[in-house]
């Protein structure tokens, strides 16, 4: 028995939107999620403190604290609560541990164990030039009694064991300033091998950063911040400032003192222009414009891949 065309054309049909739903399911996620959980600038979106890694030394009272003053900045520039804590949030703020904070570390210990061996060189080295001007002076003394003795032929047997006693005390002196140069300069060297080592391990992290450049994101179909590293507090509460901004739903800026621009710096404030974004954005947004772009860069995508292809 054969299939009637109509009901072919059903089979075919169901086919295409299993197909593509499979296809694109993670960007139709995201889709439902965002337009679940989005929240038009009314409701304040509810975040809670998740993972955080244990190597970050930082505790979730101090993640709680850093997010805190985060999502202040986005509340007090707005007539609505826009963020606000909640041990059930739905908005998870996490620390992720990776080999970037690895090396971050290891730099910061570097840099304080290199610039304190540094200070402490440089005071051991101005101790020994006083103590080598003295030597010189002493020395320039002895000589100096000696030759008027000469010149006088010969000093008594007395002084002459006096000056005698006095030469050796220095010789030893002289012996003595002689090993501490060598151990300066062994120091010096070790100083330059750690900075040369410091050094490399700086251009390891720019090169991982190349690739990996993200200090932080926020998952759309997760809900959820991750935050990779950091090299401050100020930097911290950038980065989950500037995340909380995408899950708001704002993009990014090109104006280089925004907190919206996605070049990680040490900025806390909103500037003019992350205002007027977020105003335009919370006024005029409703969830069927936000479904409207959403649908348009789902096509734009699917026509990006096709082309590709
Ligand atoms: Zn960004």
């Amino acid at each position: 028995m054969f299939m009637n065309k109509k009901r072919l054309f059903f089979l075919f049909l169901l086919l295409l939107i299993s197909v593509t739903t499979l296809f694109f399911r993670k960007d139709l996620n995201s889709l439902y999620q965002r337009v679940a959980y989005f929240s038009f600038c009314e409701k304040p979106i509810l975040y809670r403190i998740g993972n955080i890694d244990s190597r970050f030394e930082l505790t979730k009272q101090e993640l709680m604290d850093r997010t805190s003053t985060a999502a202040e900045i986005w509340n007090r520039s707005y007539e609505n609560t826009l963020f606000e804590y909640s041990p059930e949030g739905d908005l998870e703020i996490n620390l992720v541990f990776d080999e970037r904070q690895t090396l971050l570390n290891k730099i910061n210990r570097m840099n304080g164990s290199v610039s304190d061996e540094r200070n402490s060189l440089e005071s051991r080295i101005a101790n020994f030039k006083r103590w080598q001007e003295e030597i010189e002076q002493e020395m320039d003394a002895l000589n100096k009694e000696i030759e008027s003795w000469n010149d006088k032929g010969g000093a008594p047997p007395e002084k002459y064991d006096e000056l005698n006693r006095k030469q050796k005390e220095l010789r030893v002196e002289i012996n003595e300033l002689n090993k501490t140069a060598q151990e300066l300069n062994q120091t010096t060297t070790n100083i330059n091998q750690r900075v040369t080592n410091l050094n490399e391990t700086i251009s390891s992290f720019n090169s991982i950063l190349q690739v990996k450049p993200e200090e932080g994101v926020f998952i759309p179909y997760e809900n959820k911040i991750e935050v990779y590293f950091y090299t401050n507090d100020d930097e911290l509460v950038h980065t989950i400032a500037h995340e909380m901004g995408h899950a708001l739903g704002l993009g990014h800026l090109n104006h280089t003192d925004a907190l919206m621009n996605p070049i990680v710096s040490e900025n806390t404030q909103l500037s003019n222009e992350d205002l007027s974004l977020l105003n335009t954005f919370c006024s005029e947004q409703n969830r069927f414009e936000l479904l409207k772009n959403d649908m348009r860069t789902l096509v734009n995508n699917y026509i990006t891949r096709i082309n590709k292809n």
